[in-house]
């Protein structure tokens, strides 16, 4: 897969993109990431890339021309055309299952906003989708591009150990993830539930899918809504909340 990054502040992302995981990824191969300078195709002989709103208003906006002749260069050179998102947070806000779509295309190009934003007629012109990461503004959209390629970047072959690494993580199947211990067994007067150390894969699966039902209800009722429980998981949920009322949240031993 390859991702580029059309951006006003490319060192920033690629700080990012050469460091752990995401680094690991590509350096192995399994992703591209460039991010490339929208400044870099100005016509403009100050280099300048933004202006004024028309009609007034606060801050600059960024100009269409850069960006367009930005984005046509990567067009240019690509074998199919590129599927182009901008990071906005005017966006669909962004899901697992939203990135898992997204990182089953072969070229994104992700566009970085930044000021009050990007005038509205080249967004029309080549963008597919735009993205929110969350109900909040930043400054420009280099950290949400950034957040958004590395959720995809997990998710290619090759990245991880194997899919288990994530599709046994939070949100993936709709639930929030279990509690998880490692070394000592215990520590500061707290145990690690005895089931882990029990070496019973059927006992700590089922324990396993009980807590991440539990934490779901607690944490996040609003997913556990959607996600796909039996009607006995259903009855086993209601019944364990009664007893236990709803109080704070924790392996429940
Ligand atoms: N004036 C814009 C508005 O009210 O919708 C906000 C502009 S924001 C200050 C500058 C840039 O940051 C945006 O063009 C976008 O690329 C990026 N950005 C800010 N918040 C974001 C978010 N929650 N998700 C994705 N991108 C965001």
């Amino acid at each position: 897969m390859r991702i580029d990054i059309l951006t006003l502040f490319p060192d920033m992302c690629r700080a990012v993109f050469s460091e752990s995981i995401l680094g690991r990824a590509v350096e192995k191969g399994a992703i591209t990431v460039n991010a490339v300078n929208i400044r870099d195709y100005t016509l403009d002989k100050h280099n300048r890339v933004d202006d004024s709103p028309y009609g007034g208003g606060m801050g600059m906006l960024m100009q269409a021309q850069p960006i367009f002749d930005c984005y046509r260069a990567i067009e240019a050179e690509a074998e199919t055309r590129p599927f182009v998102v901008y990071l906005s947070p005017q966006g669909e806000v962004l899901t697992q299952k939203k990135a898992k779509t997204l990182s089953e295309k072969a070229h994104l190009v992700l566009l970085c906003g930044h000021y009050e934003g990007v005038d509205e007629r080249v967004l029309e012109e080549i963008v597919d989708e735009e993205i929110s990461i969350g109900d909040y503004v930043l400054t420009g959209g280099e950290l949400p591009a950034l957040v958004l390629t590395d959720c995809i970047a997990r998710m290619l072959p090759g990245v991880l150990p194997n899919e288990e690494a994530y599709s046994e993580e939070s949100h993936f199947s709709g639930l929030l993830e279990y509690p998880q211990y490692t070394k000592p067994a215990v520590w500061n007067d707290r145990e690690v539930p005895e089931v882990l150390l029990s070496g019973h894969h059927a006992n700590i699966d089922k324990w396993r899918r009980e807590q991440s039902i539990l934490r779901t209800a607690r944490r996040r009722p609003d997913l556990l809504e959607k996600a796909e429980l039996t009607e006995k998981e259903r009855e086993w949920l209601r019944q364990t909340l009664e007893k236990c009322g709803h109080g704070a949240d924790g392996a429940d031993k």
